[in-house]
């Protein structure tokens, strides 16, 4: 079931989505050679508390059976999504790695996720960022009341496809609200004019996940990190965004985060 949000509930929810915004950007801050990814996930939850919110990521339910046991998802290298932040993982000069980071402030969700580059990354997958962010951007243009789900999925598709990456289909976006994950799902492949139609109100998470190589993904043994099966890099933004009757307002931002990383930013 889509509940559509109020004014004042997209309110709350740009507030807690800028306060993903602004965590990501402590994160930026420090995001070096020879950092861990468990020293970003005790920062994270620090500044997430510090500022009246709940990391929503921390107990989550695995479907098989346990919870994730940290405050962000930190995915390296040939990691997808909803890698276990670790004081044993050390960030090297070359790697990547996306942070999705999700808060919980106010009775309503924020979730944003951002690939960083530690050092120097070779212009190859600089470029696989780039066209992830801008699949991004452009499934956003395509989120405009009228249009469909598909409309959105579709335009992310091709973009990447045009780039010859990889789109991951096991894992999608989401409707968002009250609740991290709500109706209705919001794929990043799809075809034109098909699917639920986009009325003012719907609130939902765009999140391509993109590959520089195929675009088949395993889970790993502890039961939630996805990998590529090629162990190629892979990419993931993520926007929080409300449709309205004109272009789609993004309630999360990287605005801090790019800020800080000045002209290395992709
Ligand atoms: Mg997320
Ligand atoms: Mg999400």
């Amino acid at each position: 079931m889509i509940f559509l949000k109020t004014e004042d509930e997209i309110e709350l929810l740009r507030a807690s989505n800028l306060l993903v915004g602004k965590t990501l950007a402590e994160l930026a801050k420090i995001i070096k050679p020879g950092v861990t990814t468990g020293e970003l996930d005790r920062v994270a939850e620090e500044y997430i508390r510090d500022n009246g919110a709940v990391p929503t990521f921390k107990g989550f339910p695995n479907p098989y059976g346990g919870s994730f046991p940290a405050s962000i998802c930190t995915s390296v290298n040939e990691q997808v999504v909803h890698g276990i932040p670790s004081a044993d993982v050390v960030l090297k000069d070359g790697d990547i790695v996306s942070v999705d980071c999700g808060t919980y402030m106010d009775g309503f969700c924020g979730d944003s996720a951002y690939t960083f580059c530690v050092g120097e990354v070779s212009d190859e997958v600089r470029n696989l960022l780039r066209v992830t962010k801008e699949a991004l951007y452009i499934g956003i243009e395509n989120a405009v009341q009228g249009k469909r789900l598909g409309d959105i999925g579709y335009a992310i598709q091709q973009h990447c496809e045009a780039n010859s990456y990889g789109v991951v289909r096991e894992f999608v976006g989401h409707g968002i609200g009250k609740k991290m994950h709500e109706d209705p799902q919001v794929p990043n492949y799809g075809k034109r004019g098909t699917g639920t139609m986009l009325k003012k109100g719907l609130c939902i998470a765009i999140e391509p996940m993109i590959t520089l190589g195929d675009r088949h993904v395993v889970m790993s043994r502890d039961g939630w990190t996805v990998s590529t099966k090629d162990r190629k890099c892979a990419a993931h933004f993520e926007h929080t965004i409300a449709v309205t009757s004109g272009k789609a307002d993004i309630l999360s931002s990287f605005e801090f985060i790019e800020e800080v990383l000045g002209n290395q930013a992709i």
